[in-house]
């Protein structure tokens, strides 16, 4: 298996699939998917599809993550939430785009082997914290982008609460185990502009800690 050659293959197929930007492409190409894959996946780290990484959980599609990227309309001076750390990938390629990123885990190892990968990288401008996404990050508010890894019956109200002034929240919308929508909500004042972007598939956010027998999974 060639890497390199993977890895460019990807890159051609996302830029196929109609992400244009090359700062986000740029972002996707230096951030090593592999790290965050479990060992026996490696080889299948630059496949376009999601991909186990236990206790339930997946690291999100390629595509869906440049497309969020996208979708944020990120800049060097952003401050980013993004909610459920998983593998860390999304957030780690998020940390290209932007000044700094919040990530909310609440099962405890997966933010520690989240937090792994981000030494391995150098990576700095991450901030994660074991807790329920879904009340955000009041401490760091308000954020100029919000990203929801996973899915939901409607955007929290509390990261909707969080959102800067023109500030962007994404999540999946729908039940839990069919197709869910991704949704964009946009921010003016106290209203908000929403749109619905793209068919997604997440594993739903869920409610509190995750309790140990359930970690273990
Ligand atoms: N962004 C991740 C993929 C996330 S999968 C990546 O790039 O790998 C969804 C994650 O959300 C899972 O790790 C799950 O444990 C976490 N999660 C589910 N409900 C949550 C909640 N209420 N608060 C924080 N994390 C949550």
């Amino acid at each position: 298996m060639n890497r390199p050659d993977d890895k460019a293959r990807l890159i051609l197929q996302l830029r196929q699939a109609g992400i244009t930007d090359d700062k986000i492409l740029n972002a996707m190409e230096s951030v090593p998917r592999e790290i965050f894959v479990p060992e026996h996946l490696r080889a299948s780290a630059y496949a376009d599809s999601a991909l186990p990484i236990g206790h339930g959980q997946t690291i999100s599609q390629p595509l869906i993550v440049a497309h969020m990227a996208q979708a944020l309309e990120l800049n060097d001076g952003s401050k980013v939430l993004e909610v459920g750390t998983g593998s860390g990938y999304h957030a780690a390629v998020l940390a290209r785009l932007c000044r700094r990123v919040y990530s909310i885990e609440r099962v405890r190892e997966l933010r520690q082997q989240a937090e792994r990968c981000f030494r391995q990288l150098d990576i700095h401008n991450i901030i994660t914290k074991v807790g329920d996404g879904a009340l955000g990050w009041a401490e760091q508010a308000p954020f100029d982008g919000i990203s929801v890894t996973a899915a939901c019956e409607e955007p929290p109200p509390a990261l909707l609460d969080q959102l800067a002034p023109d500030g962007v929240l994404l999540a999946p919308v729908g039940a839990p185990d069919a197709v869910q929508m991704l949704v964009r909500m946009r921010r003016h004042g106290d209203n908000f502009e929403r749109d619905e972007l793209a068919h997604v598939r997440f594993v739903p956010l869920r409610a509190g800690l995750a309790r140990e027998a359930e970690s273990l999974r």
